[in-house]
């Protein structure tokens, strides 16, 4: 058998009549009916000259012929690049000048400065809407259902997504069809998913959450996709009656906890909650238990990597732990200078090695080759440690370390502290350059509704918890911690936000 994760993922679909997809009007299509549109889109993209070499680019809202659109690109043997709605029109020119694609599909209004970019950097431009209309669907409109999906290798390209570069330009991941069966197959086993599954899709789909853990994982097992085009609390939690897993990143959790209709009854007919991309508060997790009887079911994962550790399906769900590693991937932490392997509970740089890592980043050979190992191990930028039980606990990307007069100080650690105090909601530390101490540790924090709790009460509070080094020297307060779209704060904007805080004497 081929290797194409299409194959894989939906091998014989064609004739199957099990819902895969329901729209948000109700409507519904049948594996079979995914198979016939897939088919023609892919006939439309061969008879362009997109196949094996070629690039297809995606930013175009969330819609079912969107999923239809990658799907035929995978059959037809190129590689799949979603983009973020969100990009702006100088962003989206340096991905397309960067990754040279051969058709470039986006929304509608977007079509004049796609093709203004497309003028410069070269590729034809389609459009698709919200409502899985426009000139791509009518050009493919008239083709043959059936199209003969291109074999592809383990090692071949399926997509290139590209990282959200808060340091630096963004980078290509470049995963192939091997990456993808492996992960979207480890996690069905996982997860226990079947065909009788039925998930709320309330996620992107340019991302790695939405895209490939959500609908690889669910497709692969036949199940069905309740496809909703964003987050709305209450039509989440109106759906669980009839649904048995969502996939949500942690904002998700936090946003349904403050509807007071989620309760044990609303959620009866589930029988998964995952949370990703992002830290899931252990209050949350607790929280949640606490109002539903279900534990969220953390895990990890990145770009580059596909998912790395899940929390048990079976087995304790550690509140603050991302779980054990997937069967087949392989973690270890080292030491960020030395990268020596470092032993149980001891907090080092996240490396790892498995059938999930990507092939390296587009045409950027010389990051490749910085962020792996000798040994192929690559090396995440995520800090944590392993515990005895083989739990992995992420305490922070690397580059979010702060080092104040000398001491390391893990962001999460004060976190977690912070959050603890009464009237605190949630809460962010960065380092922010400072005259005395290099970096100077400052929390922004978010107050519960109501709470009076000020910056003198806060740091009395941690004065007794935590050594004097890691202690705040400025409390913030904030009315929302700056996020993006999956849910991730963005350290770099309160690090710029807070830039002069203590202000640096020059000479
Ligand atoms: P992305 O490539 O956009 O999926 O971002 C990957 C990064 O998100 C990882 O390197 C982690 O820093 C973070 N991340 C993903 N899942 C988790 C999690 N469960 N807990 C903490 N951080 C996470």
């Amino acid at each position: 058998m081929t290797w194409n994760l299409y194959d894989r993922l939906l091998a014989s679909a064609g004739s199957d009549q099990s819902i895969s997809i329901e729209r948000e009007s109700g409507a519904t299509l049948t594996y079979a009916d995914l198979s016939a549109i897939s088919g023609r889109l892919a006939g439309f993209l061969a008879s362009i000259g997109v196949g094996p070499d070629h690039r297809v680019a995606a930013k175009v809202e969330k819609s079912v012929e969107a999923i239809a659109l990658y799907l035929a690109t995978l059959r037809a043997g190129a590689t799949y690049l979603p983009l973020n709605t969100a990009y702006t029109a100088a962003e989206t020119e340096y991905f397309v000048r960067d990754a040279q694609p051969t058709l470039i599909v986006c929304d509608p209004r977007e079509a004049a400065d796609l093709r203004a970019i497309a003028a410069k950097a070269g590729g034809r431009v389609e459009t698709l809407d919200q409502y899985g209309k426009g000139s791509l669907v009518d050009a493919a409109a008239g083709r043959p259902t059936n199209f003969d999906t291109v074999p592809r290798n383990k090692d071949d390209l399926a997509a290139i997504l590209y990282t959200s570069g808060t340091t630096g330009r963004s980078k290509g991941a470049m995963l192939t069809h091997g990456n993808l069966v492996s992960n979207a197959l480890t996690l069905v086993e996982q997860w226990r998913y079947s065909r009788n599954d039925v998930l709320i899709h309330a996620l992107p789909i340019y991302h790695i959450h939405g895209l490939f853990v959500a609908c690889n994982v669910t497709l692969a097992a036949r199940s069905r996709i309740l496809f909703m085009p964003k987050f709305d609390a209450e039509q989440i939690l109106a759906a669980m009656a009839r649904s048995t897993v969502l996939m949500g990143v942690p904002t998700f959790y936090v946003r349904l906890l403050q509807s007071p209709s989620l309760n044990a009854r609303t959620t009866a007919h589930m029988r998964l909650f995952v949370a990703g991309s992002a830290p899931l508060l252990a209050d949350t997790h607790r929280a949640w238990k606490e109002k539903t009887g279900h534990e969220i079911l953390e895990r990890y994962g990145m770009t580059e990597t596909g998912m790395i550790a899940s929390n048990p399906y079976e087995g304790a769900r550690i509140p603050g732990s991302v779980g054990r590693p997937l069967p087949a991937v392989e973690v270890r932490i080292t030491d960020p200078e030395t990268g020596n392997k470092l032993s149980t509970d001891e907090v080092g740089m996240i490396e790892v090695k498995g059938p999930n890592v990507f092939s390296g980043y587009w045409n950027m050979p010389e990051k490749t080759a910085a962020e792996f190992r000798a040994d192929g191990f690559f090396i995440t930028g995520d800090l944590g440690k392993l515990d005895r039980s083989s739990y992995l606990y992420i305490v922070g990307r690397g580059k979010d370390l702060i080092i104040t007069g000398g001491f390391n100080v893990y962001p999460k650690e004060i976190e977690a502290e912070i959050d603890a105090i009464p009237g605190v909601s949630e809460s962010a530390v960065v380092g922010v350059p400072h005259a005395d101490f290099g970096e100077g540790v400052t929390a922004a924090v978010v107050r519960t509704p109501g709470a009076t709790v000020d910056e003198r009460a806060i740091l009395d509070a941690l004065s007794g918890r935590l050594a004097k080094f890691k202690q705040p020297k400025r409390v913030i307060f904030v009315d929302t911690l700056p996020r993006n779209a999956m849910g991730k704060v963005q350290k770099n904007l309160l690090r710029e936000r807070f830039g002069n805080l203590y202000s640096i004497k020059v000479g």
